[in-house]
């Protein structure tokens, strides 16, 4: 431990932050696609030997574990993990004013490692210390947990706490990456420490990747607020001309004092760019982790036919050396697996011939996880075509009731549905669940309300195991879609000059249609050309949509890039 920092001291390093870092269910410190992608940016980062480390909150009593009633409600329970016997303490603490309260920010560490001897420490910062007054203790113990103050408290320990104790330990630090707006009191810290409040200085040092395509969906603290719990660091008229006047505006901070700005998409950049004119933003679309993410009977055929595909992703392009049944084999085989863990689990008996759709990410409104059940005749017309069956997994946000009706939807359509189309819903969405998923089904499917899917990935990590995408065109299926070719859109291009009830109609009139009309006919009837459109889901998806491209992006672009002065508002 103590060498590796000591090595990761010889040079200024990338310090990323994040609210949430998926590194294995056992730290269940992540709540979904975010986390997932910070986690691949580590992983990538350690393959890739950058002098990089991470720092995140403990969420000492994780998201949740979700459990649904026999009735399809879901009830969240505490996720308890063993602290002290996952992570190590490390002898730094730091202090940060909340409520004009000293509160002292204990740290733990992880040591991500990667087969190719790269490292990546991950911070974890923790207030639950016998100093701290009783309610501060509880401060990083719920991720996304409590109300707007318990939230401006945990933002205070991560952006401002995590640059203290990465000083505290000795670090120099090339660039700050801010991931999401709920890291961006760095800026704040960074200006406190600089003389005359130096903007271009701390500009110079932040990157900031923003994730949110809607207006709502930024992290917003009324002033009054942040005056009672953060208090002053920087003169107030200052942090108000940074972050909004009514409201301190977390992507608006960021966005004001980062030299180097992107979204996770085209088509979200541009939408950024929409809602906050005048900004420079670039954009780098998401990637996942291959080597996570591929299963282990693709991994096999991959490391026989390409070998090197892991460290250099870009190889996949030739995929379509692997002979046809190989690439058939191994899918059977992790279809088999997954539908074994669905008999395990809901004592459903899937087929292992029928074509499986699966979905499975946040459940919530604008991903519409009900879609497929918007005409339940058509639906029943489709199924006499050719034999379906779906596999549904997701949590709510404990808060989002609107989600869990959604998730009681699925729940009773499937009991509507039963003796005709067989329907699971695999309980308590993790790491796990997911690669069994995405390497398991036939097809993957995705249905957002455009615009509203900044990027999503869960189609890359299918496309890494040959399963087809399916999905409404947004985020970055815009980007790896070819009709017929990689996978189906649904509904039309472009939403120009519609009503969203009509390409609301037009989606699902679409989505019936090619099931009934294009997919089911080509799984029953021509799997040759089906194989082709797996390989292609290889070729020309998961060879682009991986973090180690998106890494190397973001090296040459965001880390070690010449500042183009007056980039900012
Ligand atoms: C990949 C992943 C997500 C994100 O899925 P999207 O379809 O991109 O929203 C969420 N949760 C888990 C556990 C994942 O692995």
């Amino acid at each position: 431990m103590e060498t590796i920092l000591r090595v990761l001291r010889q040079e200024p390093i990338i310090a990323y932050f994040s609210m949430e870092i998926a590194l294995t269910d056992s730290i269940p410190t992540y709540s979904g696609g975010l986390g997932v992608l910070a986690g691949d940016t580590l992983r990538s980062a350690a393959d890739l030997l950058l002098p990089f480390v991470a720092v995140t909150l403990l969420s000492r009593k994780g998201y949740f574990r979700q459990e649904l009633t026999p009735d399809g409600w879901q009830i969240e329970h505490p996720v308890e993990w063993q602290v002290e016997d996952i992570l190590t303490p490390l002898p730094i603490t730091v202090e940060v004013e909340i409520e004009k309260r000293p509160v002292k920010v204990g740290t733990w560490i992880h040591i991500l490692t990667s087969i190719t001897g790269g490292v990546v420490p991950v911070i974890f910062l923790d207030t639950n210390r016998p100093e701290n007054a009783p309610e501060d203790r509880g401060i990083t113990d719920f991720l996304y947990g409590g109300d707007r103050r318990y939230r401006l408290k945990q933002e205070i320990v991560l952006g401002i706490g995590g640059v203290r104790v990465l000083k505290a330990l000795g670090f120099e630090v090339r660039k700050y990456h801010i991931n999401e707006g709920h890291a961006a009191l760095i800026t704040v810290e960074l200006l406190r420490q600089e003389k005359d409040f130096n903007l271009e200085a701390v500009r110079s040092r932040c990157v900031f990747t923003t994730h949110t395509p809607v207006e709502a969906g930024h992290d917003k603290f009324p002033q009054d607020l942040v005056h009672e719990v953060l208090g002053e660091p920087i003169p107030a008229p200052l942090l108000r001309k940074l972050g909004g006047e009514d409201y301190l505006n977390m992507t608006l901070l960021a966005l004001n004092l980062s030299g180097y700005v992107n979204g996770v998409a085209k088509r979200h950049s541009e939408v950024s760019r929409n809602m906050f004119p005048g900004y420079t933003i670039h954009s780098i679309t998401n990637g996942v982790h291959g080597f996570t993410w591929t299963s282990e009977s693709f991994r096999n055929i991959f490391d026989r036919y390409i070998p090197g595909w892991a460290h250099e992703p870009g190889l996949l392009v030739r995929a379509d050396i692997i002979p046809d049944e190989k690439i058939w084999e191994a899918h059977q085989r992790e279809k088999a697996k997954l539908l074994q863990f669905v008999r395990e689990k809901t004592g459903m008996e899937m087929d292992n011939d029928t074509l499986t759709i699966g979905f499975a990410r946040r459940m919530t409104s604008y991903k519409r996880p009900h879609f497929v059940f918007t005409d339940l005749e058509r639906l029943r017309k489709v199924k006499r075509k050719g034999n379906i069956q779906l596999i549904f997994a997701g949590k709510a946000h404990p808060q989002d009731f609107e989600g869990k009706k959604l998730i009681q939807e699925i729940i009773h359509q499937s009991r509507e549905l039963r003796s005709e189309i067989k329907i699971a819903f695999l309980e308590n969405y993790n790491l796990e669940i997911a690669k069994k998923m995405v390497a398991g089904v036939d097809v993957w499917l995705n249905t957002p309300m455009r615009p509203l899917e900044a990027s999503g990935t869960s189609g890359m990590k299918a496309a890494h195991n040959g399963v087809v995408n399916f999905s409404v065109l947004d985020g970055w299926w815009i980007e790896g879609h070819l009709e017929g070719v990689t996978g189906w859109s649904i509904g039309p291009e472009t939403e120009d000059g519609k009503t969203p009830q009509q390409i609301f109609e037009e989606e699902s009139d679409d989505f019936y249609h090619k099931l009934e009309y294009i997919i089911l006919p080509l799984y029953y009837g021509r799997i040759d050309w089906w194989i082709k459109l797996m390989k292609n889901s290889v070729s020309k998806i998961a060879s682009y949509f991986n973090s180690h491209r998106m890494m190397r992006r973001y090296i040459s672009e965001a880390y070690f890039h010449q500042i183009i002065l007056n980039n900012h508002h």
